[in-house]
């Protein structure tokens, strides 16, 4: 009997050259967080992203988050303005700071974070005597958030913005990439984002000082002495230059990537426009998303479940939208502004098997399955 194979959201797809990097790295012995692959990962991305980006290559995306609220000097006790809808990986390291998250729903345009909410929780604190430290903005599913909106609100009351573009590497926003857009940047390349190092992520600042300090800090923080000498606590977050390897080996296929992912998205949308109870999330305009996972919003969640069960059925993966933040019992003490915007797209919604690797017959396979289910 012919098996079929499992669809996953978002599965690797080696570009090709990944093995040689990886390969010269064993043939020169470069096996270990430093060499000229990591050199030249961080290169191919500065290349890539703008002539005034530093970037430094890094163990994971919540690894440069972490040294990311560092920089922007968050310690104990300092609040942090964090969009609700995303990944635990946003907020986390907010906590390894010792500090206090404070969540911010979405406007529905994006589904990133609502400047008027954002606004709204800052002048709220500032009356409560306690200025934001930070805030941290995420352009989910590789959908640039409203950044005009949210710098002017963060230049206003001087606070720094933390831009968490782990899903929109290859995203645009008014011509300008995702991830060099606010004072801090990072990027993921864990195995299920548009590029992979299997594990990895990066820090993007246009401060070359802020840059060597981040490689300073990842490093173990090592004073300059013949001896190991320490004067502050340091992290051991620095990417592996065997990762790098594949790292570099991805850059050259990025593009291709983006034009894949756009593509899933697009036969997706044209193939269920009939259907006036799936609504998709569009690109306002000035904006470019990299579509790193399709996502469809139904009328019902239990239209949702029906939908996501027939998949499963089929041994094809989807999954519900993030979960906010501010509904997880992990955050359950955190103080958050609310609109039900996010709630609403958790209930509601279901990401696609997005890969750029799915064959045009998988995209029929999982289109099939929708179609029988929404129609008997
Ligand atoms: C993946 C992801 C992260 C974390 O990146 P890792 O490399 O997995 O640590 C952070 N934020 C968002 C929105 C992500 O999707």
């Amino acid at each position: 009997m012919l098996t079929k194979t499992k669809l996953y959201l978002s599965s690797p797809h080696m570009g090709g050259t990944e093995h040689a990097y990886v390969a010269d790295a064993f043939d020169t012995n470069w096996i270990a967080p430093l060499g000229p692959h990591v050199d030249g990962f961080e290169k191919a991305i500065e290349t890539y992203l703008d002539a005034e980006s530093h970037v430094a290559v890094l163990s994971s995306g919540t690894a440069a988050i972490h040294l990311a609220l560092q920089l922007a000097g968050v310690g104990p006790g300092d609040d942090v303005l964090c969009q609700s809808f995303t990944f635990s990986a946003s907020a986390n390291p907010i906590l390894y700071q010792g500090a206090n998250p404070i969540f911010i729903d979405s406007e529905p345009d994006t589904w990133n974070m609502s400047p008027e909410l954002l606004e709204t929780a800052i002048k709220d604190r500032i009356k409560h005597h306690k200025k934001p430290k930070a805030i941290i903005a995420v352009h989910l599913y590789g959908m640039p958030y409203k950044a005009r909106e949210i710098t002017a609100i963060a230049k206003s009351y001087e606070i720094p913005v933390i831009e968490d573009s782990a899903e929109a590497l290859g995203s645009t926003y008014f011509g300008q990439k995702c991830g060099t857009l606010a004072e801090f940047g990072i990027l993921s390349f864990n195995g299920n984002k548009i590029i992979t190092t299997s594990g990895g992520g990066a820090l993007i600042t246009k401060d070359i000082a802020l840059k060597q300090r981040a490689v300073f800090l990842s490093t173990q923080a090592r004073d300059a002495a013949p001896h190991y000498e320490h004067s502050v606590v340091g992290y051991n977050y620095r990417m592996s230059n065997v990762l790098a390897g594949i790292g570099r080996g991805q850059m050259e296929v990025l593009d291709e990537r983006v034009r894949a992912r756009r593509a899933n998205y697009q036969f997706y949308k044209t193939q269920l426009s009939s259907f006036n109870s799936i609504q998709f999330l569009e690109e306002p305009e000035g904006f470019f998303a990299n579509r790193w996972l399709t996502c469809v919003i139904f009328d019902s969640y239990e239209q949702r479940e029906t939908v996501r069960l027939a998949l499963l059925a089929d041994d094809i993966e989807s999954r519900p939208l993030w979960k906010p933040m501010h509904l997880q019992p992990v955050f359950s003490n955190t103080a958050s502004y609310t609109n039900g915007v996010s709630e609403h797209l958790f209930n509601h919604g279901l990401c696609l098997p997005s890969g750029s690797n799915l064959t045009q017959d998988d995209l029929d396979r999982v289109l099939q399955i929708i179609l029988n289910t929404l129609s008997s």
